[in-house]
Parts: C-alpha cells; sequence; structure tokens
C-alpha cells in the first residue's frame, strides 16, 4: 500500500492567491467593462535587456555548431563565466571577501531557499519572520520541521518574529535560542531593509547559538540608499553562519529565463550529535549535483551579460523604471493620507489600511469601488492583518491611473 507523506498533508491549501483570483474573476464577470489593474503581482513585465538578449542568441548559435556544443555543464554548479563576474561584482565590490568555488548557480532563489533545509536535521527549530515569503515556512513543514497548523495558519515548532511598525519590519533575535533564521532583505512583502547594526545582532545571535541565516537577497538590486548593505557578508564573522541566495529573475527580468545562485561560504558548519563539526558546502554541493544537473547554459550566459558594462546600464534602465513606479506609489499615498512603507529599497510598498479596514476588506474595496488588485497583507502571515501590498512592477501608465482611482476612493 503506497502511502503519503503526511507532512505534505499539513499544509495549509495553496489560499491567498487563488482567492485573490477568485475574488477578481467574480468581479469581472459581474462588471465586464471595468478595465482592472494589477498591482497584486510579483513578476516583472520589462522585457529582457539586449545585452542579454545579444548574449543569449550567441549562446543559441554556439549550441547549434559542433564545435561550440556545450551539454551538461561538468560539476552541474555553473560555468566559471558566470562565477566570476558573480564574485568579482556582487562580492569583493563591496568588500566581502567570497570565492569562486563557494558560488552554485541554480535554476531560482526559490528552489535554492526551498531545497537548502534538506541538508539540515529535521530537529532544526526553525524562525521566520511574519508576514513571511511562504516558501521557507511550506518547505520545512514538507521536510516534517513542524507540527500541525492553527487556526490562523502557524505551524506548530516555528518560532514566528512579528515584523511591525513598531520595530520598521525588522525583528530581532528572538530571546530564545532556534537553529534556522530565515532573513529575506529588501524584504517581500514589507519592502523593509536591515541596517549593517541590525544585521550584525542577527550574526552575533548565530555566532551564539551556533545558528544558521538563510539571506534572501533576491531585492539586492532595488538597494537605492548608500548605506544599506547588499550582502550579509558584510557583516564581520557572517562567513561562518549565513547562506545567501541571489536571483537573475526581479535584478535582470529573468522570471521566466531562469538563473539564480546561492553562496555557502567553505568556512560555514552544521554540527553532528556528537558535537563534531562538519563543513557544509561538501554537503549541498553534493546534494546539488545528486539532484540538480545544471542551468542551461543559454540562460547563464544571458545572467553573465547582465555584468557587462552595457547590461549593467540597461538592468540599471529597467529598475530605475520599477522604483519610479514605486515613488510614484509612495508619494501619492501618502499625499492621500496612507501611512505606507518599503518602495525605497525595494518594488513593494506596505501600507496600512485606512479607516481601520481588515487587509481582506481593503482588497474588496479597492476591487469593487477602484478595480485596482493588491495583495492582503494578511496572507502573509498575522502580523500581516491591517495592511495591504502594492507592486511597482507595473507599467507607468498602469500606475498612474490606479493612483487617481486611489484618489476618487
Ligand atoms: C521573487 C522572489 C525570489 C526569486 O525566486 P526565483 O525562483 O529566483 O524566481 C526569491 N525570494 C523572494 C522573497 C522573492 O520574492
Amino acid at each position: 500500500m503506497i502511502r503519503i507523506n503526511e507532512n505534505f498533508l499539513k499544509l495549509r491549501a495553496g489560499y491567498l492567491f487563488p482567492e485573490i483570483g477568485r475574488r477578481v474573476r467574480t468581479f469581472k464577470e459581474q462588471n465586464p467593462r471595468a478595465k482592472v489593474i494589477s498591482m497584486g503581482i510579483g513578476d516583472v513585465t520589462q522585457p529582457l535587456a539586449p545585452a542579454v538578449i545579444e548574449a543569449m542568441h550567441r549562446a543559441v548559435d554556439e549550441m547549434g555548431r559542433a564545435e561550440t556544443f556545450k551539454g551538461y555543464d561538468d560539476a552541474g554548479v555553473g560555468y566559471e563565466f558566470l562565477r566570476k563576474p558573480i564574485v568579482e561584482n556582487d562580492y569583493k565590490a563591496r568588500g566581502a571577501d567570497i570565492g569562486i568555488d563557494e558560488v552554485f548557480i541554480s535554476d531560482g532563489a526559490k528552489p535554492d531557499t526551498g531545497n537548502m533545509q534538506e541538508i539540515f536535521g529535521t530537529d532544526n527549530v526553525v524562525a521566520v519572520a511574519d508576514p513571511v515569503y511562504p516558501v521557507y515556512v511550506d518547505t520545512n513543514v514538507m521536510a516534517g520541521r513542524t507540527g500541525q497548523a492553527n487556526q490562523i495558519g502557524q505551524y506548530e515548532g516555528v518560532v514566528y518574529m512579528p515584523a511591525t511598525a513598531e520595530n520598521g519590519f525588522v525583528p530581532e533575535p528572538p530571546d530564545r535560542p532556534v537553529d534556522m533564521i530565515y532573513l529575506c532583505f529588501p524584504n517581500n512583502p514589507t519592502g523593509s531593509v536591515a541596517t549593517k547594526d541590525q544585521l550584525a545582532r542577527w550574526v552575533a545571535y548565530a555566532r551564539k547559538n551556533k545558528a544558521l541565516i538563510l539571506f534572501d537577497a533576491a531585492y539586492e538590486a532595488f538597494i537605492s540608499e548608500p548605506d544599506v548593505p547588499h550582502s550579509i557578508y558584510e557583516i564581520e564573522g557572517a562567513r561562518d553562519v549565513a547562506i545567501e541566495f541571489r536571483s537573475f529573475s526581479k535584478t535582470a527580468g529573468f522570471t521566466g529565463v531562469r538563473c539564480a545562485y546561492c553562496v555557502v561560504p567553505r568556512t560555514l558548519k552544521a554540527w553532528r550529535k556528537d558535537g563534531q563539526a562538519v563543513e557544509v558546502a561538501p554537503v549541498w554541493k553534493r546534494r546539488h549535483c545528486t539532484k540538480f544537473n545544471g542551468v542551461s547554459y543559454i540562460s547563464q550566459a544571458g545572467a553573465a551579460a547582465v555584468y557587462t558594462p552595457q547590461g549593467k546600464k540597461q538592468i540599471a534602465q529597467t529598475i530605475g523604471i520599477y522604483m519610479t513606479n514605486a515613488k510614484l506609489i509612495r508619494e501619492r499615498l501618502t499625499e492621500l493620507g496612507y501611512q505606507v512603507y518599503g518602495g525605497v529599497n525595494a518594488p513593494y510598498i506596505w501600507l496600512k489600511t485606512p479607516d481601520g479596514l481588515g487587509s481582506w476588506e481593503f482588497f474588496d474595496r479597492l476591487l469593487n469601488e477602484a478595480h485596482v488588485v493588491g495583495t492582503p497583507g494578511v496572507g502573509f502571515g498575522p502580523a500581516g492583518e491591517g495592511y495591504f501590498r502594492l507592486t511597482a512592477f507595473g507599467t507607468l501608465a498602469n500606475v498612474r491611473e490606479a493612483l487617481d482611482r486611489f484618489a476618487s476612493l
């Protein structure tokens, strides 16, 4: 008799985006003429940079000739032509000491943040922010690292750290030991960033408790303020306690191309039951190369072009388009009396719902009266109740129109 893995049955049904879809469909059926503007999805809309397209075209041509054809990417960890500019531009240029052999190319930061937990014991205590990117939690539920969910959707055994207006949406380390800490800065959904001092407190906590920080920096490219750290490795001592995740998805519009990477430093250790230290990087490499056969050569060639002078200029322009949207949203909503957060170093605006409305009540009001779709904050966790996420990934024309409709609410 084939038995199901019952950990998967603990997962709360994918509730948020299907429910949004259901409500939008119902609205459109009842209002076929309404032009609905979406500020809800976390997907990019601008096309790939010309430098990326040229590099990918060249790579396709190489694949078409026997002399330049590429099969499996040797070790499955990525080509050096990509790992080298990553190390130079994303780490060395920021004073972070990371080596080429510590970079693992993958098909996404979602798979990486989801898969990484596999190489750590199932008895580790997991800590996440509330609200949170659901992947961190759900993959630990699947692995059996939690109990059941309660009525508000929180799993037994997980330590939830509220990210609130009071702490600037950057939780402090908990007052008790935890083992696996997921941090995401710039943050999805709140748009917050952590300062160097705040990250330093996390690194100190992890060193003291022999804990691991899983640092998701998928939105690093959106940082605009000079003092904000771009990498956890800008913090002294982080090499011994942190794994970092990056992605070309939001940086360069690769959501449909697929290319990302994670950094697992050689100095990072985890412990066996008998107290003996084990190097983490070789274990991750073993897992990665056993279950994954590398990212397409064409995608990696495109990703490498992001680091050329042309590529850098072009992706900065695209990010500029999104961040102009973010600035408009932030400024106009502030003028209209909304309390808004984020949108400065991230493409997300996190707003306090007006008139004490719940997240879903505001969703319905915005949809019915302004024909604008956003994401209810409570969908990312109970501390998100009374908040609402807007994304800056739309077109300028749509953003302007949506804001005019906010004004007439
Ligand atoms: C979009 C996003 C990612 C990127 O995922 P990919 O699999 O690389 O497309 C990672 N983390 C967060 C928090 C995100 O919002």
